[in-house]
Parts: C-alpha cells; structure tokens; sequence
C-alpha cells in the first residue's frame, strides 16, 4: 500500500538553506568548513542547533560530552526512542554535507512529521553527534561511543589536541564533562537511523538517488618493517644483497594480485612507504610500509590476512632478513539490521526512489550504533564521489528526495 505522506511539498530549497546556514559555523576562505571538537564554532553550530529545534517543535538538551539532542515524545509511555541524526563536528577544512546532512535531515523530517501528523506513538529524538572524525585529537567516534558505551573518560584522560591543549580541558571549557547534564550512555534507543552522503561515486555513476547500506566494512591495518641490510650499489653482487627495497616490491606485488583474485570486494592499500637511508646510490637497509584491509565478511579478512602473513614469513626465510608485522587497528565488519533493510527497501520501491543495495567503506557513526542496536544507514549521491573538501557537493534534488524517504521511514517506524 502506498502512503501519501507528502502531496506537492517542495524542501528543496530549505534543506539547501539550512545546509548553508549551518556552514556558517566554522566557514573557511577556501568555501570549506572547520568545525573542530569543542571549537568555538562547534560551540555555536551546537548552540544555535538546539534554538533551531525548538522552533521546529523539539525539545532540546544536552548530554555532558556535548551531543545535542531534539526529543519528540512519544504518545506511548513504554515507547523507546527512535535516534535520527549524524555529527556535526568536520575534519579540517571539509565540506558542507558531511555529518552535517543528518542532522538537517533528521530535523526537516521530524518537523514535518509533527506538523503533519502530531504527537508520534513513539518517541523520535533528532541528535547532533558531538565528534565522529577524530580530527583535533587522535580519538574517533566520541559521540556516538558515549551514547552507545563503547568510549568513556577513561579513554580520553591523557589525550591532547596538535596544540597540547588537553581533551579534559576543552571539553571542559565548553561547559561539559562537569556532571552538569545528563550521563551520555543511554539505555533506551529502539534504533538509530543516519541519513549521510556517499563519500564516493558509485551512486552517482549508477544515476541512483539513494544508497541502502547493508554492510559497513571491517579494517585491518599493519606496519611492515622490512629489515635487510644497507651496502653500497656498485659493489655488492645482486646474488649478495639483502635489499629492502626489492623485497619490498615482492610484498606488495603479491598483496596486490592477490587482492584482486580473493574478491572484488576487497580493498587493500599501501599507502605510505618510508626507505632507509632513501639515497639513490645506497642498497636499503630498511624498509616500512602500511597495509590498510577492508571487507565486509570477517572470515575472509581472516584468511586474507593470515595468508599474507604466511607468505611474508615464508620470503622472509628465503632472504634470510627480518619482516616485521605489526597489527595496530582490527575494526570488525558491522552488518546493518536486517528488519530495518527490508522496511528500507519496500519504502524506497513504494516512493520509486531509485536505490541501490551496497557495503560502506567508511565507517560513520553507523558503525558504533550497529553492534548496540538495530541501526540503518542511507547514503546519498556524492558529486565525483568528492568529500572531505570544500569541493564536496550534493545535489539539491538528491538532499530533498533523501529527506522525503527519511520522512516516509520516520512515519512507518513511530506513528
Ligand atoms: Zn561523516
């Protein structure tokens, strides 16, 4: 059956208003924006938020790390909360839509549902995530890790930010972290549902409006040193060389071609690379390079990885020099509800909104939620694929029909 939530109403033009409203906060020369961690322009963004979920009908607070929150009660006294929203702080200067789109999302849709249909039978509460990027201190996911108990005060006590400036302290300063509001961990979310853009270009080359997460991906990363022996290039005979670098080449030869036979699906990058002494006329003495893995499925990052490592051992016999691997990151894949993917899917054919099912690369505060509660994650179409920059863009037509499939979500799960 079709429901015919929303007759001729344009939010076009307000979802791209209040896009470029809340760029205001922490806008660069550049056209990006810089919204750090308890920053004085995240303060505001948050400050000015929760004036604007008042005007919409929403009652709002705070929790003492600094997520904000728009509550919507529910007409059933025993009714969890349905969570909607993303985060609001950015990396250094990103873009407009990233984590910010959530949060407009969630609140154009929780608006228009309470103008439209009143008190929902469930409680919807619109959230404005404090930290997913980790970018002014090296800790990611601070926001949803608090509500979902996965990150506490213990992890951030001796953390400070490029500046020395302790976390304690900036958080602190902005007001939380006091006792002065209520404790993060919540223990009553039915679900949560991120509305963010791709980060890649796999929609918009399909010419699809809407990405239906299935899976978000689980990352592996390694630091490989490679220790052979440093010695002059026109007298050492090749038979006699241990050379880093050439040992090196055989690694990641073998890391690629592999990658490409075990799955299409399966991501694994090289991306830095460090030779010692990186002189010209010198045989390397050492080598260090990362191993960034992803998939979806954790059984096939398992033998992905420990036959890699079987291989590594076994080169390492051969030229007799020691290859070091160090595991220092081990993600777990996340799978997205099931319920909530076929609720997904049937809404998105009944809107003939244009969709596609597919496995998010990045993380996203989706990824915190999943192992804590039945959590969907959407994406919409990202121009060139293009984010973490000023040049990151999305459409006008994709922002609103994103907003209406939200809204059409919103309805079937509380009223
Ligand atoms: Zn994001």
């Amino acid at each position: 059956m079709t429901v015919h939530l929303l007759g001729p109403i344009q939010l076009e033009e307000e979802v791209e208003r209040l896009i470029e409203w809340l760029a205001t906060f922490g806008k660069t020369e550049k056209g990006g924006v810089t919204r750090l961690l308890y920053s004085e322009q995240w303060l505001s963004a948050q400050e000015a938020l929760k004036e604007k979920m008042e005007e919409c009908g929403l009652a709002p607070y705070f929790d003492d790390v600094g997520n904000l929150f728009g509550r919507a009660e529910g007409s059933s006294p025993s009714s969890k909360t349905i969570l909607t929203g993303s985060h609001i702080d950015t990396v250094i200067e990103g873009g407009k839509y990233d984590g910010a789109y959530g949060i407009i999302a969630g609140l154009l849709a929780t608006h228009y549902l309470l103008k439209r249909f009143g008190t929902p039978k469930k409680t919807i509460e619109v959230v404005s995530l404090c930290e997913e990027e980790g970018s002014r201190f090296p800790l990611t996911f601070w926001g949803s890790g608090s509500v979902t108990g996965r990150r506490s005060f213990k992890h951030i006590q001796k953390i400070v930010d490029s500046k020395g400036i302790s976390f304690v302290q900036a958080m602190n300063e902005c007001g939380f972290g006091q006792e002065r509001f209520r404790q993060p961990f919540r223990n009553d979310i039915q679900c949560f549902i991120e509305l963010h853009i791709e980060q890649g270009s796999v929609l918009e080359k399909k010419k699809k409006s809407l990405g239906i997460v299935s899976d978000i991906v689980g990352q592996r990363r390694y630091q490989v040193k490679v220790v052979g022996e440093s010695n002059h290039a026109g007298t050492t005979p090749m038979p006699c060389r241990k050379d880093a670098v050439a040992i090196t080449s055989e690694l990641i030869t073998y890391l690629m071609k592999q990658a490409k036979q075990v799955c299409d699906q399966l991501r694994v990058t090289v991306g830095k690379i460090k030779v010692e002494p990186n002189v010209p006329n010198v045989i390397a003495g050492e080598v260090v390079f990362t191993i960034d893995i992803r998939h979806h499925e954790e059984e096939l990052l398992e033998q992905f990885c420990s036959t890699f490592s079987r291989h590594f051992k076994n080169v390492s016999a051969q030229y007799n020099v020691d290859i070091l691997l160090n595991e220092w990151l081990n993600v777990k894949p996340v799978k997205m509800d099931q319920q909530l993917l076929r609720l997904s899917k049937e809404i998105a054919e009944e809107q003939n909104l244009s969709h596609e099912i597919l496995v998010s690369g990045a993380g996203h505060d989706s990824q915190m939620f999943g192992t804590y509660c039945p959590t969907a994650l959407f994406f919409v179409p990202s121009h060139n694929g293009i984010s973490h920059s000023p040049k990151e863009y999305t459409a006008a037509a994709y922002l609103e029909s994103g907003v209406k499939f939200l809204i059409h979500y919103l309805y079937r799960l509380a009223y």
